[in-house]
């Protein structure tokens, strides 16, 4: 990617489409000032209910605002642009951040630029780690794509046909009386284990599907199996899967990257799967780093950089969030 930002430019970002509401403050030479956050966490064994989330997200916003722009030493007039995450994500939690970040436009004059989420993980990943033009596994509780970047837009490789990786192991981690998110816990879990009990591995053409594998093992836990060895299993069959995926995609793409993003991106196994696809292609490897790796405002301020450095801005009367905003359908005028 040619570099067309301004060396000075300064861009205030809100991330709000789900479990997180995060505020941060970004520079155009890629210095993150501030990234501050405040995660909603649902009781054990009970998901994220979206109007609780957002009741949550109204009541730090004032606070999280207040500290992103304190930790970064700036005032809002200070700000050349207000990004928001205006999609895919939650519709009550999107309107949150919307509709703080659209009152900020308004009373500092600033431009407005709606950033889509799944862009906004690719990214931040894609300036943190050096990376130039992989193909991405964006892996996290809202999204689970094989991606990568051609004419003009990012375009699906191979997509699930039904949970998200991170919804299998919050829904499993769920059922088993861990507070969501549970991925982590899953993790260690699965380290205590090497016994694999076989569980549905469904690839469809290059498109996953994990809903057999969250059925069966949730009957299997009933029935008393081993819980360590039950964890071990789905990370061993789910990974697998994405695997097979991102190397097909890798082979057909020729690329000669791979990128490894969202909040599973953490997990440890996943990683050591995806760096031998990647040494079998001869193509780099980079993860994310974990401090990024969730929903977090940097994501969206970075990007939001980004678009407005190629002009994209909204007017706050069409600022609207879009619950289903594909990253396919978004013209990334940014990147050649
Ligand atoms: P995000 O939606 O990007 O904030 O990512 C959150 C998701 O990442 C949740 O589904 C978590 O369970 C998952 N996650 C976080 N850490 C890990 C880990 N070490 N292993 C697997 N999944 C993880
Ligand atoms: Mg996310």
């Amino acid at each position: 990617m040619k570099n067309r930002l301004d060396k000075g430019i300064v861009c205030w970002g809100c991330e709000s489409t789900a479990h997180t509401f995060s505020c941060s403050v970004l520079k155009s030479d890629g210095r993150i000032l501030s990234d501050v956050k405040s995660i909603y966490t649902p009781p054990p064994g009970s998901g994220i209910h979206p109007r609780e989330a957002s009741r949550h997200h109204i009541e730090v916003a004032p606070k999280v605002v207040k500290q992103s722009l304190i930790q970064a030493g700036l005032n809002m007039k200070e700000v050349d642009a207000i990004a928001f995450s205006a999609g895919p994500g939650l519709g009550p939690c999107l309107r949150v951040g919307a509709t703080v970040s659209r009152a900020l436009a308004l009373y500092y004059d600033k431009p407005l630029v709606p950033v889509n989420h799944a862009i906004g993980h690719i990214e931040l990943a894609i300036m943190l780690t050096g990376a130039k033009d992989p193909v991405v596994l964006l892996v996290s509780g809202g999204h689970t794509m094989i991606t990568a970047f051609s004419l003009g837009r990012w375009r699906v490789f191979g997509e699930t046909l039904d949970l998200t990786v991170g919804q299998l192991l919050d829904q499993f981690g769920r059922e088993i009386g861990f507070s969501s998110p549970s991925g982590q816990r899953i993790e260690e879990l699965a380290k205590k284990s090497s016994k694999y009990i076989s569980l549905p591995y469904t690839v469809k053409g290059n498109d996953v599907s994990f809903s057999g594998i969250l059925t069966t093992a949730k009957k299997l836990f009933k029935e008393g199996k081993d819980l360590d060895s039950l964890c071990f299993s789905i990370q061993e069959t789910a990974f697998a899967m994405l695997a097979e995926v991102t190397e097909r995609a890798l082979a057909f793409t020729e690329k000669k990257e791979v990128l490894l993003a969202g909040g599973v991106a953490a997990n440890k196994r996943l990683q050591e799967m995806l760096m031998e696809v990647s040494n079998r292609h001869d193509a780099k490897f980079f993860v994310v780093p974990k401090e990024y790796s969730g929903d977090c405002g940097a994501q969206i301020a970075w990007t939001g950089l980004l678009a407005h450095s190629a002009n994209i801005s909204v007017d706050i009367e069409k600022s609207f969030v879009r619950q289903s905003w594909r990253l396919d359908k978004v013209d990334v005028k940014w990147r050649d």
